[in-house]
């Protein structure tokens, strides 16, 4: 019998799940399907996400105002790091987020000179989120930072937030043929004329911390910006659609295989396991479950020590305005 119910987030795709498939499907599986999650506090995230808020702040409030952003970055990242913890975490932590805010003042304030956030309906476009239709079925979720128009010539745009300890030649290279690309520009072509949206802006923001002096740099934080324009063209989002719908027929089929799978499978059937993915970043967390078991469903009724069960759904994101949005006529 096949021993797992049913999780209504099963149902519910995004770009980031979309990419954990095509990195590995077993990989899919023992994140989403099952919703194991490390003990480990993911404070890149987290800090990442609380650097969000200072930067939707400064969009909407200017980049002068750095108390302001810097307290909507405080505000979020304290709900779950208390102080006793930034030295652990540096570079990412508050000190850093305030000079990072301070240099945005100083070096980007023509950001907001040459370009302007686009309003619809009388809303400010930030930190935005909903559904966007990829066939006559299906639907991906989304969640963009922003929808900026760039003043000279009206083009339509979205500066999508990044941190980083490194801006190097991968970092730069990840975001042009990614779902998320894709995704936020089908996005934009599903509320904009086609001709009028150059598509995404990475913006990132690089926080290093150096304990002594180097030939170039002095000890203590470093804070420094790169933008990567990945504008695709439409020709190209063709090819993200045919992506797009082959991985989620792929999806589907192999969540149709693993409900005919049982517990007393010598192998599970199912997702299968790309070993090609297993070092990606900083290494797999599924690694020894992986090397252990030919068959998880029998040791999947709860989370070995060291994980909790957490299903990750796009549609519950904490955002500012939400838009499910329909193919543009
Ligand atoms: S250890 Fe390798 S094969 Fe197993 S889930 Fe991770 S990436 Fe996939």
């Amino acid at each position: 019998m096949f021993p797992l119910s049913d999780q209504p987030t099963w149902h519910i795709r995004d770009s980031s799940k979309l990419e954990t498939f095509l990195r590995c499907p077993r990989r899919y599986f023992y994140e989403y399907i099952l919703g194991w999650r490390t003990d480990i506090p993911m404070q890149d995230a987290h800090f990442g996400e609380a650097f969000h808020k200072a930067r939707e702040h400064q969009l909407t409030h200017g980049y002068d105002d750095i108390e302001g952003a810097f307290n909507a970055f405080m505000v979020k990242y304290r709900e779950q790091f208390d102080p006793q913890t930034d030295e652990f975490y540096r570079p990412k932590d508050p000190t850093a987020a305030l000079l990072a805010i301070q240099k945005f003042a100083e070096e980007r304030r023509q950001d907001l000179w040459e370009n302007e956030v686009v309003e619809l309906d009388g809303v400010k476009m930030l930190e935005i989120s909903g559904t966007v239709p990829v066939d006559e079925r299906r639907v991906l979720h989304y969640r963009m930072d922003s929808i900026m128009r760039r003043k000279e010539d009206g083009k339509i745009f979205s500066w999508d937030h990044k941190t980083t300890k490194r801006l190097s030649r991968q970092w730069r290279e990840r975001f042009h043929l990614s779902i998320q690309n894709g995704t936020y520009t089908h996005c934009l072509y599903c509320m904009f004329p086609i001709d009028q949206v150059l598509g995404l802006e990475f913006c990132g923001t690089c926080f290093e911390f150096l304990t002594r002096n180097s030939k170039s740099r002095s000890a203590g934080y470093h804070v420094s910006f790169e933008r990567v324009p990945a504008y695709k063209t439409p020709d190209q989002m063709n090819t993200w659609m045919f992506t797009v719908i082959d991985a989620l027929d792929n999806l589907d089929r192999e969540m149709d295989r693993l409900f005919d799978c049982k517990e007393d499978d010598e192998v599970l059937m199912a997702f299968p396991m790309n070993p090609n993915s297993c070092t990606d970043f900083f290494g797999c967390p599924y690694h020894d479950f992986c090397l252990a078991w030919q068959n998880p469903i029998q040791h999947c009724y709860e989370p070995p020590l060291g994980y909790h069960e957490e299903h990750w759904d796009p549609s519950k994101m904490d955002t500012t305005v939400k838009k499910d949005l329909e193919w543009r006529e």
